[in-house]
């Protein structure tokens, strides 16, 4: 056999561990030796400049054109000294990549040469010509504007040598046309509200910090295995392919010892992360062969959510490198695990109080129990929001697929943390908590058995589980931006607080103590969030009929759970905490059905072609062969002999034509309902359309074509076998 599967199997297997030099230095050498950082600012910029942008990081002031113009003289010199020769702003349209516009730093200097020149005015301010990506109709071609403008919080970084700085993306109306940009108001939102109830409990609270800790699951696959696969490359999943007899169910690759050319390639990533400033401290295998995952030192988490996403273009080139292609995709294989983003979430004040951390005393338990009991009613309250944020087409494939989160939004919480709720609940007569003094309350809440997390208290099957300090939002995709899911949690959570504390204040105003009143309303939201509560096994069948009976969004079709962007409620909440405006919504949700629409389109299209192109020449090769060999008996033997002779060969040859005829009609309905998809003008009618009309078809096909992987001679068959795509060695 010499097509390219073959040769690329074996250019595979001969493959070795490239060699990593590792710098001769440790690593507090060069931690961030890419990035502008404050160390950088100190030794680059005027000591005025380099106070008075600290001070409008700090405490998010706007900065003057002079300030932005020495910044930029400073940053220009750091850039150069270190081999930068151009600069972007780096930005993240609703596409859910990064976006950048690389210009050189020159200008004319007047005399037939030029001069490198870095102003205030671009290093603030940019008008990427970007009417090509994604807008949802905000942005019509007469007003074809949009802006970069930089975020200061987070700092520029050099990657190939070009000068990348953090931007937002908005219209020239000022509507966010990115994700970071609601992202910052979100957490500008809950800041404002997580301290003002913080304050009921630690009055000299300034400021409360988001924290992220992002989980990162990946796929790594040889990239001669994957040239020979048009599937990967062009969708970025394995769109047939029969499950391979050895996979995950000897559970030995989960923790199991790292290949060599994985273990250089994640040294490797580990190196080019320290450079940049993104503290990756975990790394192992996970469930699914092939599968790894990488976890840094969680962050604010505007700054851990940057990382993630320049971590995910890093991760592309440094595999390269080891002759790998990453897979990022939630769903690349069938029939073993998917990937996801786990969302490690958490509160903290400038104090260094976490806020979903238990205490020692009463007082901080009663703190503990307050947050906790807003998370809940947040999350119960927005439950089908939160998943619609966590829902596209990639990630659809996994959520609800028996091993990942089920579609369904529910909180764990554990034994330890469900027994203090039922308690504080069960507190019978309000007026009968004992008060001492104004300090303390009597809710018998002081011991919280230390909350470590042994492995019987970890739920692996729920999307949203607390662990110890903070949530654990593990419903995220791999691939996606996790601002996607942050906006709608902390929106929803800054909304929830605002309200819990508008309640209290009232109360408190009408002459009741305020540690009752507080009482009494984590009372009611723990009653009330009831539903949201689930410790069980979120893959059961039995659950998804209680989660319904219970009330919680239970659709499984993407394009309908957009639809709960556009809820009343939803609406509100956005604009209440400022993060989203109608318009925004709408423009989103409508960039969200297209991009549902296109992937959908994508796959059905390469689907179709391998189906007609490689597939069914390499079955009907197989068939002729069985055909001849039937002919060939015939003429040697006679009668009933021949017929027994040839009685397998016979079916299978049945078998093959019934196979390819189905695939054919399938591809050919798929291809009609496609036809009649696209003349759909309104885009969620259309993503409708492709969920309901058009994976069916991609299903089908794909049974139909796994069958004859079985039949067909291994020799003939055309594309890497999942048995060879999937265990590096
Ligand atoms: P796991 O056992 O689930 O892999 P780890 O202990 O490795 O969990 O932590 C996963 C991530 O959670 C890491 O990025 C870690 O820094 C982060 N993390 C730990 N504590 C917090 C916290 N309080 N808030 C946010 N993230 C946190
Ligand atoms: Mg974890």
């Amino acid at each position: 056999m010499s097509n390219l599967r073959t040769k690329s199997v074996e250019e595979a297997s001969a493959r070795k561990a490239v060699k990593v030099e590792l710098p001769k230095e440790r690593v507090e050498a060069y931690y961030g030796k890419q990035v502008f950082n404050r160390q950088r600012m100190f030794e680059y910029l005027p000591k005025d400049t380099y106070e008075s942008l600290v001070d409008a990081i700090d405490n998010r002031k706007t900065l003057s054109r002079e300030l932005a113009d020495s910044v930029a003289e400073g940053m220009k010199r750091w850039a150069l000294d270190n081999g930068a020769r151009h600069y972007t702003h780096w930005f993240h349209p609703l596409t859910g990549s990064t976006a950048e516009k690389h210009d050189a730093f020159i200008e004319h200097d007047g005399k037939g040469g030029v001069v490198e020149k870095f102003s205030g005015k671009l290093l603030v301010q940019q008008e990427p010509d970007a009417s090509s990506f994604p807008n949802g109709g905000i942005r019509n071609t007469f007003e074809a504007r949009g802006y970069s403008a930089w975020d200061i919080s987070s700092p520029a970084f050099i990657v190939d040598n070009t000068l990348c700085i953090p931007t937002v993306f908005v219209s020239y109306t000022g509507e966010s046309l990115d994700y970071k940009t609601p992202l910052l108001r979100s957490l500008n939102s809950l800041d404002k509200a997580a301290t003002r109830v913080a304050r009921f409990f630690i009055p000299d609270v300034k400021h409360v910090t988001c924290n992220l800790g992002w989980e990162q699951e990946y796929f790594l696959v040889d990239e001669a295995l994957y040239a020979a696969r048009p599937d990967l490359v062009m969708t970025g999943r394995t769109l047939m392919g029969h499950e391979s007899a050895k996979n995950q169910q000897l559970e030995d690759h989960y923790f199991g010892s790292i290949p060599s050319r994985v273990e250089a390639f994640m040294l490797d990533l580990e190196l080019e992360c320290h450079k940049l400033g993104i503290p990756a401290k975990t790394r192992h295998n996970e469930v699914a062969p092939n599968q790894f995952e990488l976890a840094p030192i969680f962050e604010e988490a505007n700054l851990a959510n940057d990382h993630n996403l320049l971590l995910m273009s890093v991760m592309e080139e440094v595999a390269r490198r080891h002759n790998f292609r990453v897979l990022l995709h939630e769903k690349p294989f069938a029939g073993i695990n998917g990937s996801g983003k786990h969302n490690n979430w958490s509160l903290g004040t400038d104090s260094g109080v976490l806020l979903f951390a238990p205490g020692k005393n009463e007082r901080d338990n009663f703190r503990f129990v307050t947050f906790v009991a807003n998370v809940m009613a947040a999350v119960h309250k927005h439950n089908g929001l939160l998943k619609a944020s966590i829902m596209n087409a990639t990630n659809a494939h996994r959520l609800g697929a028996n091993e990942a989160p089920p579609a369904i939004i529910s909180m764990f919480l554990g034994s330890a943390v469900s027994a203090i709720l039922d308690k504080v609940e069960q507190a019978d007569d309000i007026n009968k908590i004992t008060i001492d003094g104004k300090e303390t309350i009597r809710l018998d809440i002081a011991q919280i058995p230390e909350l470590t997390l042994d492995n019987t208290d970890r739920n692996r099957t729920s999307p949203f589980a607390f662990t110890g300090n903070r949530f654990e939002y593990r419903a995220v995709g791999s691939s996606a931006n996790n601002a996607s899911a942050l906006i709608a949690l902390n929106a929803a959570v800054a909304n929830q607080l605002n309200e819990f504390a508008e309640v209290v204040e009232k109360c408190v105003a009408d002459g009741m103590d305020r540690d009752l009143a507080i009482l009494q309303e984590v009372k009611k939201l723990i009653r009330e969030s009831r539903p949201i509560h689930f410790d069980g096994n979120g893959y059961s069948e039995e659950w998804k009929q209680e989660a319904a009976k219970r009330g919680l969004d239970v659709e499984t079709s993407a394009p309908l759970m957009y639809d709960r962007y556009m809820d009343e409620a939803s609406v509100k909440m956005f604009e209440k905490t400022g993060v989203l405006s109608k318009k925004e919504i709408e423009a989103r949700n409508e960039v969200k059905w297209e991009m549902y629409t296109k992937k959908i389109q994508i796959e059905s299209r390469v689907l179709g072609d391998l189906a007609i192109n490689h597939i069914i020449p390499a079955a009907v090769r197989y068939q002729s062969v069985l055909l001849d060999n039937v002919f060939k008996i015939q003429q040697l033997f006679k009668g009933a002999k021949a017929d027994a002779i040839s009685s397998q060969d016979l079916a299978n040859i049945e078998a093959i034509s019934d196979h390819v005829s189905v695939i054919k009609t399938s591809v050919e309905s798929m291809i009609n309902a496609r036809k009649r998809a696209n003349h759909i003008d309104n885009e969620r009618l259309k993503a409708i359309a492709y969920h309901d009309d058009v994976v069916p078809y991609m299903e089908d096909i794909r049974y139909h074509i796994d069958k004859l992987e079985l039949m067909v001679d291994n020799e003939i068959w055309p594309l890497p076998k999942y048995r060879e795509l999937l265990f590096i060695r």
